[in-house]
């Protein structure tokens, strides 16, 4: 299996540095080959704009949307996205190891989105080519996180809300309308409140998971 792993934190030691390393580790171990878009490392542009286009269909005003579709057409988006989207095409998997920040992903992996997950690669809405029978059907998708709060406190009693609730305007909205298939997701919750030795078990677990793939 080809797994892309999407790696959305600024620091390389981190709880998240060491579980992308470690399911790369697992995987590659597992005789599977890995990829990984360290997007903080390649300075990944985090924000959707004119300049992801070399050949405008419209230059007077700028319509996102419209432009994607064109620079899908006619090859011209930057380099940057295609490399990405190659990737993405390659990937049997893709895995997105990231920090809960503000209960959502870091904004560069949502930059990531807006950018790579484009008309006519991941989907084709005029068409009626999503979920079903979206582009991206047959591979699949994880999220594994951290947050920074216990579980109790994004359970659904606790005053946050269960995560993996909303996390579905992420695993239903951008990833299931592309066809891809959601294993569940991985999280490591509040692991700056809590002993190494249990962060330690967290990790154990989550190789574990890893090696189930
Ligand atoms: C802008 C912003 C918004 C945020 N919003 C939220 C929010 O909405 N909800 C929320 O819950 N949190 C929030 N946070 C907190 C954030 O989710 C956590 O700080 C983050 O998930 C921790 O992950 P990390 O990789 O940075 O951990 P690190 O800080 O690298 O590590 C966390 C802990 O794990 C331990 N550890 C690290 N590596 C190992 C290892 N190999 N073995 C054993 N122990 C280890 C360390 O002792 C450390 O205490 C926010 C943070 C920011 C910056």
């Amino acid at each position: 299996m080809n797994v892309l792993i999407i790696f959305a934190h600024p620091e390389p030691n981190s709880l998240n540095g060491v579980m992308k390393d470690l399911a790369a580790k697992t995987l590659r171990d597992n005789g599977h080959e890995v990829k990984i878009s360290d997007l903080y490392r390649m300075r990944f542009k985090a924000v959707l704009d004119e300049n992801d286009f070399s050949q405008r269909q419209n230059a007077e005003q700028f319509n996102p949307m419209m432009e994607q579709v064109n620079a899908v057409g006619t090859g011209s988006l930057s380099q940057d996205i295609k490399d990405e989207v190659e990737k993405m095409k390659w990937a049997d998997m893709i895995i997105f190891q990231f920090p809960v920040w503000w209960s959502s992903p870091p904004a560069i992996l949502k930059g990531w989105f807006d950018r790579v997950f484009l008309p006519g690669v991941v989907h084709n809405i005029a068409e009626g080519k999503m979920y079903d029978t979206g582009l991206l059907k047959g591979k699949k998708a994880m999220l594994s996180f951290t947050t920074g709060a216990p579980k109790e406190v994004y359970s659904s009693e606790g005053p946050h809300g269960d995560l993996n609730d909303i996390f579905k305007f992420i695993t239903h909205n951008i990833l299931e309308v592309t066809g891809l298939e959601i294993i569940p997701s991985i999280g490591i919750y509040g692991p700056a409140m809590t002993s190494k030795e249990h962060v330690k078990e967290e990790l154990e677990k989550f190789k574990e998971r890893i090696n189930s793939l």
